[in-house]
């Protein structure tokens, strides 16, 4: 068995999802997508007994990352961005690190593999750990990320959310927006019932995301 430890926390008036990724042994975590309401994601880590050891950042939209300096203040840990956006944490304290898709790192023994997801935004990235999908604003449960805001690409997205959908149906899915009845979701079931992931090709992906 895995000594994975997983938190989801909801935060903030979006309706973000933060995540303590750690190893239970090792009492080591990782904050994925630290924003809001660091305070109380840092007390929930102490508690547990664990050593922050840094950031995981799926996005470099505020709402996602609004608190990184405040983090990193308190911890001095390691910010794992992709590439792509990590031009957006120039300055800032503490070791940035640059990722891309297929990279993996451990925390502990538990083992982080990312996934480049662009769409969202050209940097957007999602972590594999174990059987556990954190998807950030790439794929949410019934839906996913917008593709009109700056960086984003409607065709990216659609690529990227085939990837996703190639992963293990017993997947578990954490996505980045408390935006449906269950926290939670499966790949299996999201190939069921998401009708971004439904559509069979990219013609009828465009068409569907325009409305028609
Ligand atoms: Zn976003």
């Amino acid at each position: 068995m895995l000594p994975l430890y997983l938190k989801q926390m909801e935060v903030g008036p979006m309706q973000n999802f933060v995540y303590l990724v750690g190893d239970q042994n090792a009492q080591e975590a990782l904050v994925v997508d630290p924003a809001w309401e660091v305070e109380a994601v840092l007390k929930a880590a102490r508690e547990g007994g664990f050593r922050v050891k840094g950031a995981l950042i799926t996005h470099t939209h505020f709402d996602h990352c609004n608190g990184l300096e405040a983090l990193l203040r308190q911890t001095d840990g390691t910010v794992y961005i992709h590439k792509d956006e990590a031009e957006f944490l120039k300055g800032m304290k503490g070791n940035i690190r640059k990722v891309e898709g297929g990279d993996k790192i451990k925390v502990g023994q538990v083992e982080i593999a990312f996934i480049h997801t662009p769409g969202h935004t050209p940097g957007s990235q999602c972590f594999l750990i174990g059987n556990n999908l954190i998807s950030g604003d790439t794929l949410f449960i019934n839906a996913c990320g917008r593709c009109d805001l700056p960086g984003g690409d409607a065709e990216e997205m659609y690529h990227s959310l085939s990837r996703l959908a190639d992963l293990d149906e017993h997947t578990i899915l954490y996505p980045g927006h408390n935006y449906a009845d269950e926290p939670t979701s499966t790949i299996g079931n999201e190939k069921q019932f998401n009708p971004y992931l439904r559509t069979a090709n990219l013609e009828d992906f465009l068409k569907y995301r325009m409305g028609y």
